[in-house]
């Protein structure tokens, strides 16, 4: 469909689950080389094993500046470059009253989805200002847009991914990285399905909450993350991109699909 992305390198943080997973697939199936960096190391490798032997899985927890510098050297050894970084790698909030919450949660929130985006995406750009080209794609949330409650740390930490998106994306823009994000909405990933199972969120719940009526796929992400790394998105950077069937275009008192 895109046939630019076939020489390029594509890092995927978090992307041995869900929405990482998801592109990572979405990538290769364009002919992309794939390095998957995520906690789970196994899983990681024998993603990247599945893909084929062009690819590449490694170990990272993204909030260790060392592990972090450690995978991009790595990958800049192996492959001489770094096209496309796609910042996936993430955990759920804890959802509970503030006055319950725990600081070394919300640190730790904080350490993985916004310092983690900003320590991976900063070791690339060294790379990808060289080249004078490059692409990074974050993950945001609905939650960094409106409010959802107990879940401070997560949308705190979503709202900065925004806001370091239009940053980098308004310093790196004559230089020839683009730099953009996805805010999905409820999609049906292993981590929304743990949130389902423990009885946090009830899906029905959000499906008349959401004008198009249920839930995203993986897919519906990682067709908008081809679609920014693309030439067809050759202008467009700094911007945070809503892919989530209309949930938070929607604002009147009362559900928002009835089925009819
Ligand atoms: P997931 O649990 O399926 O996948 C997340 C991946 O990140 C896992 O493979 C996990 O091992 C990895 N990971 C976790 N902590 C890490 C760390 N410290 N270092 C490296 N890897 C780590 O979850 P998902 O639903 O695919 O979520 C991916 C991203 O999308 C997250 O940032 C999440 O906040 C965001 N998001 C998801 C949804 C949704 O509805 N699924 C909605 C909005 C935003």
């Amino acid at each position: 469909m895109y046939p630019e992305l076939k020489p390029y390198v594509v890092l995927i943080t978090g992307g041995a689950s869900g929405l990482g997973l998801a592109a990572a697939h979405g990538f290769a199936k364009e002919g992309a080389t794939i390095v998957i960096a995520d906690l789970q190391e196994a899983a990681a490798k024998s993603v990247a094993q599945q893909l084929g032997s062009q690819h590449l899985g490694l170990a990272c927890d993204v909030a260790d500046e060392a592990q972090v510098n450690h995978v991009v050297d790595t990958v800049i050894k192996k492959y001489g470059r770094v096209d496309v970084l796609i910042n996936c790698a993430g955990i759920a909030d804890r959802v509970k009253p503030t006055v319950e919450q725990d600081m070394m949660h919300f640190r730790r929130l904080l350490d993985i989805h916004l310092t983690g985006t900003y320590m991976m995406t900063k070791a690339c750009a060294v790379h990808m200002l060289k080249q004078g080209k490059g692409n990074v794609i974050n993950i945001s949330s609905i939650a960094g847009v409106i409010g959802l409650t107990y879940r401070n740390a997560y949308s705190a930490a979503k709202a900065g991914i925004s806001m370091i998106t239009r940053t980098l994306g308004c310093e790196w823009g004559a230089a020839g990285i683009r730099v953009n994000a996805i805010a999905p909405g409820y999609i049906l990933t292993p981590l929304v399905q743990a949130i389902v199972d423990e009885g946090l969120l009830d899906k029905s719940v959000v499906e008349r909450r959401t004008p198009m009526g249920h839930m995203g796929e993986p897919r519906h992400i990682a067709d908008a993350m081809l679609f920014l790394a693309s030439d067809q998105a050759a202008f467009i950077t700094g911007v945070t991109l809503p892919v989530d069937g209309g949930y938070t275009s929607w604002g009147a008192p009362s559900d928002a699909y009835t089925g009819d």
